[in-house]
C-alpha cells in the first residue's frame, strides 16, 4: 500500500512541477489564441504523462484513477485545457484497457508510450447527446472488414488524434446492444474531420466532427465481442468522471487561491478587501466547498481503483457535485474581483469559461443526478 501512495506522490509532483514550469507560462497564450499546444502534447510526453494508465510492460507509468485524479488536478489549477488534454488523452485509452486482447494493446499502448500519439473518444452524435445508447453511426461487416457510415460531433482531440476509439452499431436493430467498440487510426481513407468548434472555454483543445465515409477498417481494430461496444463505453464514463471531477476540483482550487491573493492586495475603504467579513464569508464557502468536493472525488476514485462492484453512482456524484462547484467558485472569484475579474487581463474570467464545460462534458448534469437518483430508488 505504502508504495503505491508512493508512486502516487512522485507523479503528483512530476505533475506540479510541468504545471508551474511548462503549463503557467503558456496558459493565458493558449486560450487567447485558442491554437493546439503541441508543445504541450511534446513536454507531457517527455514526462510520460501521455501515457499514464498504461501498463510498464508496453512503456506505461501503470498508474490507477488515483493518479490520473491527482494530475489533472494539478494541471487544472493553472489552465483547464491544459487537464482536459491529458483527461482526454486517458479517457481515449480507456476502451483499449477495457475491450482490448494483449495484441492489440501490444500494438495500440506501445505507439501511445513511444510515439506519444494522441487518443480520442468517439461516441457522442449530432442526434446522440444525453441518451448516447441513440448513435446512428454504422458499422457494417464485409468480409473480415468493416464498413464504418456517420458522424461524430463535438469530439475532443477530433483532429489531433492518432487513435479513435469509436462506438457505431454493428446491429441496429439491438439498440444499445448493438454498438460494438473499434480503434480507427488517423489517416484511414474515408476518415475526416470537421471545422474546429470556437469554444467559449476549454479553447486549447480542438473539438471537431469525426466523420465516417465508407471508412473501411480490419475486424482487427474491433474491441471485445460485437456488441460489447455499449458496455466499454458506459465502464470508460464511470472509469473518467471521478478525474472529470478532479478537473473541476483544480480549476476551482486555482481560482480560489488567486482570489486569496487578491483580496490581501486589493485595498478599499484604506483595507485590504480580505479584511471584510462579506469577502471571507465568501471565501470561507468556496474553499469549503472544494474541500468538499475533492474529499468526494478521491473516495470515488479510491472506489474504482479498488474496483468496488458498484461505483457508478459515487462516480456520479463526483463528477456531478465537483463541477457545479467549479461553477460556483470560478463565478464567485470573478465577483471576489470586482471590474478586474471581468477582463482578460486576469485568468479568473478564462477559469469561469473553463469550468462551465464540466457540468457538460461526460454526460451533463442532469444526467449525473439521473444515474444518482436511478441507484438511490433501486437500492
Ligand atoms: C467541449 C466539448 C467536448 C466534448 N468532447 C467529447 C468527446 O471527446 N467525446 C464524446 O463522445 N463527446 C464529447 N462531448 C459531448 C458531450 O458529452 C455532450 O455534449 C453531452 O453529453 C450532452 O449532449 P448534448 O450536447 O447533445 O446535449 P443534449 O443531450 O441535447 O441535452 C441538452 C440539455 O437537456 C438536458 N437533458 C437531456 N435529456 C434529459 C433528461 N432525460 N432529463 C433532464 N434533462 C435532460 C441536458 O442535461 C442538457 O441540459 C463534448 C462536448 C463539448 C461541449
Amino acid at each position: 500500500m505504502k508504495e503505491i501512495e508512493k508512486e502516487r506522490q512522485m507523479i503528483r509532483e512530476t505533475a506540479i512541477k510541468t504545471a508551474q514550469r511548462i503549463v503557467q507560462p503558456r496558459a493565458a497564450e493558449i486560450d487567447g489564441t485558442g491554437e493546439f499546444p503541441w508543445d504541450l502534447v511534446e513536454a507531457f510526453g517527455k514526462q510520460g504523462l501521455l501515457s499514464l494508465l498504461l501498463p510498464e510492460e508496453y512503456g506505461g507509468m501503470n498508474g490507477d484513477i488515483t493518479s490520473l485524479c491527482l494530475v489533472v488536478e494539478e494541471i487544472a489549477k493553472i489552465s483547464g485545457s491544459s487537464s482536459l488534454l491529458l483527461l482526454t488523452q486517458a479517457i481515449g485509452t480507456m476502451p483499449i484497457s477495457l475491450g482490448g486482447n494483449s495484441s492489440q494493446k501490444e500494438r495500440y499502448f506501445t505507439q501511445i508510450s513511444e510515439k506519444n500519439s494522441l487518443t480520442a473518444f468517439a461516441l457522442n452524435e449530432p442526434e446522440a447527446g444525453s441518451d448516447a445508447t441513440f448513435i446512428k453511426t454504422g458499422a457494417k461487416r464485409q468480409n473480415k472488414d468493416y464498413l464504418l457510415q456517420g458522424r461524430k460531433c463535438f469530439i475532443t482531440h477530433g483532429s489531433v488524434a492518432h487513435l479513435y476509439s469509436v462506438f457505431a452499431l454493428t446491429d441496429p436493430d439491438k439498440g444499445a446492444e448493438g454498438i460494438s467498440a473499434f480503434v480507427v487510426a488517423n489517416g484511414t481513407p474515408g476518415l475526416r474531420f470537421g471545422q474546429k468548434e470556437e469554444q467559449i472555454g476549454m479553447r486549447g483543445i480542438v473539438t471537431t466532427d469525426v466523420i465516417f465515409e465508407d471508412c473501411r477498417i480490419p475486424q482487427e481494430n474491433r474491441l471485445g465481442e460485437e456488441g460489447q461496444g455499449w458496455k466499454i463505453a458506459a465502464n470508460t464514463l464511470n472509469l473518467s468522471r471521478p478525474a472529470m471531477g478532479a478537473q473541476a476540483v483544480g480549476i476551482a482550487q486555482g481560482a480560489l487561491d488567486y482570489a486569496i491573493r487578491y483580496a490581501n492586495e486589493r485595498i478599499q475603504f484604506k483595507k485590504p478587501i480580505a479584511s471584510f467579513q462579506a469577502i471571507q464569508f465568501m471565501i470561507a464557502d468556496m474553499a469549503t466547498q472544494t474541500e468538499a468536493a475533492r474529499a468526494l472525488v478521491y473516495q470515488a476514485a479510491a472506489h474504482v481503483d479498488a474496483r468496488f462492484e458498484e461505483t457508478e453512482k459515487l462516480s456520479a456524484m463526483s463528477k456531478l457535485y465537483a463541477s457545479d462547484v467549479a461553477m460556483r467558485v470560478t463565478t464567485d472569484a470573478v465577483q471576489i474581483l470586482g471590474g478586474y475579474g471581468y477582463i482578460k487581463d486576469y485568468p479568473l474570467e478564462r477559469m469561469m469559461r473553463d469550468a462551465k464545460v464540466t457540468q457538460i462534458l461526460e454526460g451533463p448534469n442532469q444526467i449525473q443526478r439521473f444515474v444518482v437518483a436511478h441507484h438511490l430508488f433501486k437500492e
